[in-house]
């Protein structure tokens, strides 16, 4: 009993020492035990256990009730940017706070590059930055960006390709070169055994073109900021390695995005916040910040009928796995 209180508590809530003795109390006043073992043998918990483990206790409630924080992973934030200049230390000490432990930095363009790496080192244990080229930054001299991009890649220090994809709503007219710069950055990903972020907006099938060719079983990672319907979904699922990065968009009560993740599996779901962009209900107007990703996560607890704590596993989870974090 002792162990699934430690392997929890360490998947789970990090340092928080209170969690092993919620689970331990949950756990002595179930009548049926099974699930444990699969636990203590060293098996993953998976949906199912935890799911199971509270209800059989009966005590999901004290579950919810012991745990003022939960631990969170922003998969997408530009926080380096000029937006944060002000007040980037107390943004971050908000995040922290609110359970956002990791923030994970897509890079937008060359000029960001070394806005994102200052922060990167500055707070090393919270932010993690990738390298790419965003798709509404891909010009006529994409090549070239492109070519610098690579060589920073190569120094090393970066979790991820991104961020990358297509985008037809601000502009068509770099649409093949686009789709191009979201090859290479696929062929990267794979290289180097690192998830792909994409964005993709009204570009679905460009976004579906480069896959199709570019797929293959080494190839993993995430459509950031997902509004796509369920067939949408359905596809991009299909490919096999990849997530949807939830953000603030669920929030939105005419997003249709609850309809579309009520028929997903909670293990391919991941939270992001796309700051300071799109930030979730109550805070909608403002400039979004990680702290702000708590309202996100509630959201998809409530269409998943799940706690905050337990989206919050998963969602950990799921980040944890496809960037290979501890
Ligand atoms: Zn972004």
């Amino acid at each position: 009993m002792g162990i699934v209180g430690q392997e929890r508590g360490k998947f789970l809530f990090g340092q928080i020492m209170h969690f092993d003795i919620a689970v331990q109390l949950s756990l002595e006043q179930s009548e049926q035990r099974s699930s444990e073992h699969n636990v203590a043998n060293g098996a993953e918990p998976n949906n199912e256990d935890f799911g199971t483990v509270g209800h059989r206790g009966g005590n999901l409630f004290q579950m919810r009730t012991t745990f003022a924080r939960v631990m969170l992973i922003d998969t997408h934030a530009h926080i380096y940017l000029e937006d944060f200049d002000e007040d980037v230390d107390q943004m971050i000490g908000r995040a922290r706070q609110n359970g956002i432990q990791r923030i994970l930095l897509p890079n937008i363009d060359l000029r960001s590059v070394d806005l994102m790496k200052n922060l990167a080192t500055r707070y090393p244990d919270v932010c993690l930055p990738m390298i790419g080229l965003h798709p509404c930054s891909v010009g006529a001299d994409y090549r070239e960006v492109l070519d610098l991009m690579h060589s920073e890649l190569l120094k090393g220090h970066y979790i991820a390709i991104g961020e990358t994809g297509c985008d037809m709503y601000w502009d068509k007219s770099f649409r093949t070169e686009q789709m191009e710069s979201f090859a290479i950055h696929a062929q990267w990903a794979k290289e180097h055994n690192m998830p792909l972020i994409i964005h993709a907006r009204d570009a679905f099938d460009e976004i579906f073109e480069v896959l199709d060719s570019e797929n293959s079983p080494n190839l993993r990672g995430i459509f950031h900021c997902f509004t796509g319907n369920a067939e949408q979904a359905k596809k991009i699922l299909d490919y096999g390695g990849f997530m949807l990065g939830i953000g603030g968009v669920v929030t939105y009560k005419n997003s249709g995005l609850s309809e579309v993740l009520a028929d997903i599996d909670t293990r391919h779901l991941v939270l992001e916040t796309d700051a300071p962009y799109l930030p979730p209900i109550p805070h909608r107007g403002k400039r979004n910040e990680p702290s702000f990703m708590t309202h996100t996560a509630q959201k998809l607890a409530d269409i998943k009928h799940l706690s905050l704590e337990e989206i919050s596993y998963h969602t950990t989870q799921n980040a944890q796995r496809m960037f290979n974090l501890q």
